[in-house]
């Protein structure tokens, strides 16, 4: 049967430059389950959806159609055929996603689409429930974690090539506040699988990062 390769972990700690990395060497799909919740996000901002009326948030639900074309190994998602992938990435989209990640109905959907994307074809994902909840028997789990400065330094300079008023305390911030939300809702909160391999890559390269999880892959 195919394989699930499952990356989770804090807010900016290189899962996706990892996951891509391992889906490019072992010709899996990759899929960034982040950007999934960043689309739902998005639509609710620009709808102003209420997050606590749950009627609101299900009838919204039915009008998402998210959909990722794979490219080069880039997150390339649609939301209703919209392209939204460098949308998703700004801080408005970063301020709401966690508060809207939080919500049963919005999970319950997500995990569906993400487990049925996993159903059939061997896939590497990110996110931060991966190992716990969207595939509990994936063959591979990495529980990635860094330092939080060096975090935050990472995500501001990505951000700061397309979006220069972007300050790192900013960024800081937002990492400590998604991390804080993540972990403590109560809807499959952000903790280690007991089977998760534990990866710090404060002080590690993206090559050595790579070395490091396939030498863990099972034959
Ligand atoms: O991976 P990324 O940082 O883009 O994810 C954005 C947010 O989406 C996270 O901070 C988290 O609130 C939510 N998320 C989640 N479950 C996932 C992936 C992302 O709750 N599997």
């Amino acid at each position: 049967s195919n394989i699930v390769i499952a990356i989770d972990g804090y807010s900016s700690c290189g899962k996706s430059t990892l996951a891509k990395a391992l889906a490019q060497k072992l010709h899996f799909i990759y899929v960034d389950s982040g950007a999934m919740y960043r689309a739902v996000t998005l639509y609710f901002i620009r709808h102003h959806v209420d997050l606590h009326d749950h009627q609101q948030v299900a009838e919204a639900l039915k009008n998402i159609h998210l959909n990722f074309h794979s490219r080069d190994y880039q997150t390339h998602i649609t939301l209703n055929d919209e392209e939204v992938s460098e949308e998703i990435r700004r801080m408005p989209v970063s301020d709401n996603v966690s508060a809207v990640a939080a919500l049963r109905e919005v999970r319950h959907e997500m995990v569906k689409q993400q487990q049925r994307m996993g159903r059939s074809k061997n896939i590497v994902m990110d996110g931060r429930d991966i190992g716990t909840t969207v595939f509990p028997d994936a063959q591979l789990k990495i529980f990635m974690t860094a330092d939080p400065k060096v975090r935050a330094e990472r995500r501001y300079k990505e951000l700061y090539e397309k979006n220069p008023d972007i300050t790192l305390e900013e960024v800081f911030e937002n990492l400590a506040h998604r991390d804080y939300q993540d972990t403590t809702r109560e809807e499959s909160p952000l903790i280690r699988a007991q089977d998760a391999i534990i990866l710090d890559n404060t002080n590690m390269t993206p090559d050595q990062q790579l070395d490091f999880a396939l030498n863990k892959i099972k034959s």
